[in-house]
């Protein structure tokens, strides 16, 4: 029942609308959208106030630009429930943030904008080539985390039989997809690796493995693990992003089609890319952070939230909105070595170009005297593994640490390990980095 190319008459009006309808539309929501927060939420007001905005003075879209920021400090400084739009009892759910960074943050849904997600999912997984009668295997995280219950919801939208499988308990998740012989997967990148491993370690090869579609979020992932993860399983991978600030899983999601990164639904959030250091709104095609303006969120509106996700903006190709490029790392991602600015994500990159590593790396950071030191630890595919000498591991990682040296520019130690060596997050993202340098003061 997947389908590679979406039949007319089955997406949403607006996925084919003109541009000029767009932003027609988007106009009209911003502005609901700006007197909502005004109104209801005192954080939003004493901001505007202090900018000396109003909701009326937004006449176009370029108008959002003299808004104020809204940052996760804002969250924090208003946990749990300061900044909320809606009386408590007309919220029908809570979320947290999975606290990847810092303390977590609570949002919050009214029924409504669980109505709104549960079809942004659904047109997401429809993007993704899904089709209702398909059956999903979602091994999100179910709970306080968006994941779970964000896909699970969009699932059943769409007319999917869903398996609410969760994160963790790997054999028992390739068991089920043995059994129940799914189409799609939803996971987060790293976890599916870990599930491929499992189909691997069972002989069980990747024609004989019945997903055909995997859709893959919550983490910064690359085209070299793209790469491998369709190679292991045999689908199309393709690119769900989403933050539990903006709603959760589903605010942009890449096209079957075409896979040439998420499509943002701009008909529920308004995107912007600034310039981290100044906060200038940048143009389309340049890097940047990544900023939302919910549109139609009731219990938790977010004005020009910055998300700190670095990417920049592309225009339409497959649907009539604009897509996102690769997410390049979080700036509270960035590691700064000796002076150099590094995303784990270029790491991953050259990892990935030797087909014989696999795509689980740690990036361990210490410090001796003022110096750092950074250790890139790999491992090799099983597969390779059983073929290569110790001369030849030692080579590849000779060869990988004269990548790193002359592409990122950080002077490395590469340590080659066995297949699995580096420890598997069971549930969820992946630890990349492990920083052992004291904290600077
Ligand atoms: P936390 O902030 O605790 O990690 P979330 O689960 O809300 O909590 O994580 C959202 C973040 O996950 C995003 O801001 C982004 O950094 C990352 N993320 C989500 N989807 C993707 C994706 N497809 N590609 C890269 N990063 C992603």
């Amino acid at each position: 029942m997947t389908a590679k190319n979406p039949q007319p008459g089955e997406l949403d009006a607006i996925e084919t609308a003109s541009r000029d309808e767009i932003s027609a539309l988007q106009l009209q929501r911003l502005k609901w959208s700006l007197q909502h927060a005004y109104d209801n939420v005192p954080f939003h007001k004493a901001a505007f106030d202090a900018k000396g905005v109003h909701p009326s003075d937004l006449k176009t879209l370029a108008d959002l630009a003299k808004f104020p920021f809204m940052t996760k400090i804002a969250l924090r400084d208003h946990y749990p429930f300061g900044l909320f739009a809606v009386p408590r009892n007309k919220i029908a759910r809570l979320h947290a943030s999975s606290g990847t960074t810092g303390k977590s943050i609570v949002v919050g849904y009214t029924l409504k904008d669980i109505d709104n997600w549960a079809n942004l999912v659904a047109r997401s997984i429809r993007a993704a080539g899904g089709r209702a009668g398909d059956m999903l295997h979602n091994a999100y995280g179910y709970g306080m985390f968006t994941g779970g219950l964000g896909a699970h919801y969009g699932a059943e939208r769409l007319g999917c039989t869903v398996i609410p499988m969760s994160g963790g308990q790997t054999e028992k998740q390739v068991q089920q997809i043995v059994d129940f012989q799914p189409q799609i997967i939803m996971v987060t990148p790293s976890y599916s690796l870990v599930i491929a491993e499992e189909f691997e370690r069972q002989g069980i090869t990747p024609d004989q493995i019945s997903l055909k579609i995997g859709i893959f979020g919550a983490e910064p992932w690359g085209e070299g693990m793209r790469a491998e993860i369709e190679r292991k399983l045999g689908i199309d991978a393709i690119d769900i992003y989403g933050l539990t600030e903006v709603m959760g899983p589903g605010v942009a999601c890449e096209c079957i089609e075409s896979k040439d990164g998420p499509v943002i639904w701009e008909d529920h959030f308004y995107p912007e890319i600034i310039n981290p250091e100044t906060g200038e709104v940048v143009a389309d095609g340049e890097d940047g952070e990544l900023v939302f303006t919910s549109l139609t969120k009731e219990a938790f509106p977010v004005i020009r939230y910055r998300t700190r996700d670095l990417t920049r903006l592309l225009p339409p190709t497959s649907r009539a909105f604009r897509r996102m490029g690769k997410i390049t790392g979080r700036s509270d991602d960035m590691l700064i070595i000796r002076g150099v600015n590094v995303f784990p994500t270029q790491v991953e990159e050259q990892i990935l170009r030797d087909k014989r590593l696999s795509g689980n790396y740690q990036i361990q950071l210490s410090r001796d005297g003022h110096l750092d030191n950074v250790e890139v630890r790999c491992e090799l595919q099983r597969e390779a593994a059983a073929q290569l000498s110790p001369t030849d591991v030692a080579l590849i990682a000779k060869e990988l640490q004269h990548h790193i040296k002359t592409i990122i520019g950080i002077t490395t130690k590469v340590s080659v390990l066995a297949p699995e060596a580096i420890p598997r997050t069971l549930t969820g993202k992946a630890r990349r980095v492990i920083d052992e340098r004291p904290k600077q003061l």
